[in-house]
């Protein structure tokens, strides 16, 4: 690694901890995000990243949920493990799409009785092979309707238990929200249809909201300023992904709609090395990660893919780690095998 992070007290040799950390209030926040491991083979592999993730003291990892609830018992198990294993914040992706709303209120309750105090709420999209897709008659249509969901039982809660009332003082339930810079491409919504998406999730009760996948600080400062004029105050975090990998990020536009770099990609394409081709795509991001963050984002959220390297590598470069990536065991590059997401899995949000 070059260009390591100064230690912020100035000491030649800065010990890892949390003194030798610049102040909270000038760090921007950290947060990554896992899909639930899609093979038992998957897991062991899965968990070197968390270990090596919570080693750079995230703000939050936020663990993505199937849309109409396809990895419903695989995102409980991995969120369950999380709390009760690791030092993390869990924030539980929840999507309403084609479930009825007393589904819904099951499943919220369930993780609130788990100990989860945060989700990303999220309408999700129809089954990609649903053709006709139709409203459920009793459902949740939209994800500011989901946020009002998430409210009344959490108020319902702490209005009929006095020590869950304390609980919600000391732990507020957090909701998140999905923003869309170029507009989302998965339900055909424009940038302004979406910034009023984004408009009715704050009245209904959002805290902050996380972007898709973004390739450029333009395109996260584009939607701040539209999202500012038509009256959004919440904060919005940008996702980014390791631009390591140039297949993947073919993959993602034929998903997302959101162009790939085309000059990063024909780059990374000409790289034989692997470990050349990794070095490239690391100071890539690292531009990017810093770039969005001179735009004014309150932080960065990390599409991960279940790795941590490139992650973890962006964001040394980006002088964001601190110390903490030292002991970060090593991971090669490329995809974990076994783990790979597939076009139309909705698994891993980056797709949005
Ligand atoms: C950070 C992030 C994480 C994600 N995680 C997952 C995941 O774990 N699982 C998964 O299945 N999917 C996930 N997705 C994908 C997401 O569920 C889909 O893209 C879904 O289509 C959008 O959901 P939404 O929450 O923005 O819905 P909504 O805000 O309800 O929007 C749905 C559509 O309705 C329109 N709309 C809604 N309300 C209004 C309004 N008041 N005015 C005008 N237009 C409106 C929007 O423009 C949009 O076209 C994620 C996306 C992101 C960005």
């Amino acid at each position: 690694m070059t260009d390591r992070p100064r230690c912020p007290r100035g000491a030649d040799v800065c010990p890892p901890g949390p003194e030798h950390l610049p102040a909270v209030t000038e760090r921007p926040t950290l947060s990554f995000e896992l899909f639930p491991p899609r093979t038992p083979a998957a897991e062991p592999r899965l968990w070197q990243t968390v270990r090596a993730l919570e080693a750079a003291r995230p703000d939050f990892v936020s663990v993505t949920y199937g849309a109409s609830g396809r990895t419903r018992e695989t995102t409980r198990a991995l969120v369950r493990r999380l709390l009760r294993e690791t030092s993390l914040t869990a924030i539980v992706h929840l999507t309403c799409v084609g479930t009825s709303r007393e589904e819904v209120s099951q499943v919220v309750r369930e993780f609130l009785d788990e100990g989860v105090r945060a989700f990303l709420a999220l309408r999700g999209d129809p089954p990609a092979d649903a053709e006709d897709w139709q409203p459920h008659p009793d459902g949740v249509d939209t994800a500011a309707d989901l946020v009002a969901l998430l409210r009344r039982i959490e108020a319902e809660r702490v209005a009929v238990s006095p020590a869950q009332a304390v609980r919600a003082t000391v732990r507020p339930l957090s909701l998140a929200v999905a923003a869309f810079p170029r507009g989302n491409h998965a339900t055909g919504g424009t940038r302004a249809q979406d910034v009023q998406s984004l408009l009715a999730k704050q009245e209904a009760g959002a805290d902050f909201a996380i972007t898709q996948v973004v390739h450029t600080a333009d395109d996260f400062a584009g939607l701040v300023e539209e999202a500012r004029s038509a009256g959004v105050r919440i904060p919005i975090i940008p996702g980014v992904i390791p631009l390591t990998d140039p297949g993947r990020l073919r993959r993602l536009e034929q998903l997302t709609g959101v162009p790939a770099p085309a000059a990063l990609v024909g780059r990374l394409d000409a790289i034989e090395d692997p470990e050349h081709r990794h070095e490239v795509g690391v100071d890539a991001t690292a531009e990017l990660l810093r770039g969005v963050l001179d735009a004014g984002a309150p932080g960065v959220h990390v599409y991960t893919f279940n790795q941590h390297r490139g992650p973890l590598d962006a964001l040394e470069r980006a002088g964001l780690l601190g110390h903490a990536h030292d002991d970060a065991p090593d991971e090669a590059p490329g995809e974990a095998p076994g783990d790979t997401p597939a076009a139309g899995d909705r698994v891993p949000a980056a797709v949005g």
